[in-house]
């Protein structure tokens, strides 16, 4: 499949009309006082950090506690995703990639910054760093180690090159101890890294047996 990027700029490419009209406004916004670009910088890190992944993440609790949602998720991401009303651009063509004990899937675009936007909301920095990007694939084990992952050795690592035809979801394995929590909770545990494959989800608190709860 080729590489096919034409809907968002190229790291060597000149920004997009849209794009450079949002930065031009943004610019003069900041001139006249009208808006103060740390309240911007939290707006975006809103996105990106906060409403975006939980979108993934109730995805992914819902596909742990539901096996008809799981397999439909499997067959056809796009649709199974939009069924919760995830849909939209940088999210027409999706698919979902599953963590095994055998198998761990890692998410990468390598030639720009390809991400689900209506699952994830926006890239964090790193994942369009030309570091990431070409490491990711030379030496996947040495960054899941530097983002603190070690797998066990016998554990594959599989990258998925993003693309504008294709963006990719990784549905982590469910942690041991989260037997009788429901999706609600569950989704809490689901981070943004779990979901790209550079992470895995939390492990929820044990309660100390002997503690009332
Ligand atoms: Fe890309």
């Amino acid at each position: 499949m080729p590489h096919d990027h034409h809907d968002h700029p190229h790291h060597d490419a000149p920004p997009d009309p849209m794009t450079e009209r949002v930065r031009r406004l943004e610019a003069a916004m900041v001139a006249k006082g009208l808006v103060d670009p740390a309240a911007i910088d939290a707006i975006i890190e809103t996105y990106a950090e906060k409403v975006g992944p939980k979108n993934g993440a109730a995805v992914v609790a819902r596909a742990w506690t539901d096996p008809d949602f799981a397999d439909w998720l499997r067959r056809d991401a796009t649709a199974a995703i939009a069924s919760m009303g995830y849909a939209g651009r940088q999210g027409e063509h999706m698919q979902a990639v599953f963590n095994t004990p055998r198998e761990h899937n890692l998410v990468v675009c390598t030639l720009c910054s390809c991400y689900p936007w209506p699952v994830l909301g926006l890239p964090p920095v790193w994942y369009k760093s030309p570091a990431y990007r070409s490491r990711a694939v030379l030496e996947p084990r040495s960054v899941l180690a530097e983002f603190g992952l070690e797998l066990p050795p016998g554990t594959r690592i599989r990258v998925w090159d993003s693309t504008a035809e294709l963006r990719y979801l990784v549905v982590p394995m469910r942690p041991e101890g989260t037997e009788g929590m429901d999706a609600g909770a569950l989704a809490a545990l689901v981070t943004r890294e779990a979901m790209i494959g550079t992470g895995l989800p939390k492990v929820p608190k044990r309660v100390p047996a002997g503690v009332p709860s």
